[in-house]
């Protein structure tokens, strides 16, 4: 489904060393959630599927609000519902959130896909999925801190939000901003959209919310999908949104060891290579060889 970016524009690439040099730069983008604005009418997860033409068979309804029940590889985003009792301020809260891909600055998925260009992150921020390159492994799913990708059973690729790369890729914003009646989600610069939370997050202060923040973890560097939330201290209220969210170390570890293993074993065959050459000398063929050789090639030809 990812539309594919000119790779000029390409930061990053999986599998590959090294940043790929992006010679023309794009402003970093971010879609700001404020989750103290959404009403859970779900107008943002229609657009999504609309646009991004995705259709989901309907599922029993289990007495909660989530439909689907969780994310799956027909649905990028999902609102999620959580009743909260404030016993400190003695009143019940709804704090429903919009799940789906953050678009981590610096993004495990991207790490730990063992793929070659199956997974790339745009200078503008957005982590993309190529489905062409994708080999469906997984890897993905246990790199990603905010448990995102799902691997599809009918072509076993991988799936997530691609922050309707496609449409920013013709200056527009993504279909679920466009779609939102109370401008709950906004999309613009990253810059911009901090400046935009902070605003927001002083007046939920001035209402009474004494913990309201913005939601921009560092562990993952920042990312390019942040929330304003009321409690902002206790991420996790909000359907277990991470409260500190890193990529796994075996990610890392995993990463580095085989790196690290694939350069010895290089090394290692190289000096083998040598020390064999030094030893035995070339490898040169007898005349008894070449004779063979050619009797059994006549015997092809005849
Ligand atoms: S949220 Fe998960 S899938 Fe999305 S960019 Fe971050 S690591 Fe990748
Ligand atoms: S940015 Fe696009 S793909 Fe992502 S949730 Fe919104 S509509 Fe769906
Ligand atoms: S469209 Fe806006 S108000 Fe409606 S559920 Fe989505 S984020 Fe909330």
């Amino acid at each position: 489904m990812a539309y594919i970016q000119p790779k000029l524009d390409l930061v990053r690439r999986s599998a590959s060393s090294g940043a790929e040099p992006a010679l023309s730069r794009e402003t970093e983008v971010a879609k700001l959630i404020d989750i103290s604005k959404c009403i859970g009418c779900k107008a943002c997860q229609v657009a999504c599927m609309e646009w991004n033409e995705l259709r989901q068979e309907p599922e029993e309804n289990v007495g909660v609000y989530d439909n689907p029940h969780d994310l799956n590889p027909n649905t990028w985003t999902l609102m999620r519902y959580t009743e909260y009792e404030n016993t400190a301020e003695d009143r019940l809260e709804w704090l429903i959130r919009k799940d789906g891909c953050m678009h981590c600055t610096d993004p495990g998925c991207l790490k730990a896909c063992p793929s070659p260009g199956a997974i790339v992150q745009y200078s503008n921020g957005i982590v993309d999925f190529i489905s062409e390159a994708c080999i469906g492994c997984g890897y993905c799913v246990k790199g990603c801190p905010f448990n995102i990708p799902r691997i599809s059973k009918a072509d076993h690729k991988a799936y997530k939000c691609t922050l309707c790369s496609d449409r920013v890729a013709e200056g527009m914003g993504p279909a679920c901003a466009k779609a939102c009646p109370t401008k709950a989600i906004t999309f613009g610069s990253k810059d911009d959209m901090i400046a935009l939370a902070n605003e927001r997050v002083e007046d939920l202060k001035e209402r009474g919310y004494a913990r309201a923040g913005l939601y921009d973890p560092p562990g993952v560097n920042g990312t390019h999908v942040m929330y304003v939330l009321h409690h902002a201290d206790k991420p996790s209220l909000y359907a277990g949104l991470p409260d500190a969210p890193r990529i796994s170390p075996l990610v890392e570890t995993w990463k580095g060891v085989t790196k690290y293993a694939g350069m010895l074993a290089m090394g290692a065959a190289a000096v083998v290579g040598i020390g064999h050459y030094l030893m035995a000398g070339p490898n040169e063929v007898s005349e008894h060889d070449e004779a063979e050789a050619r009797k059994l090639k006549e015997g092809r030809d005849a």
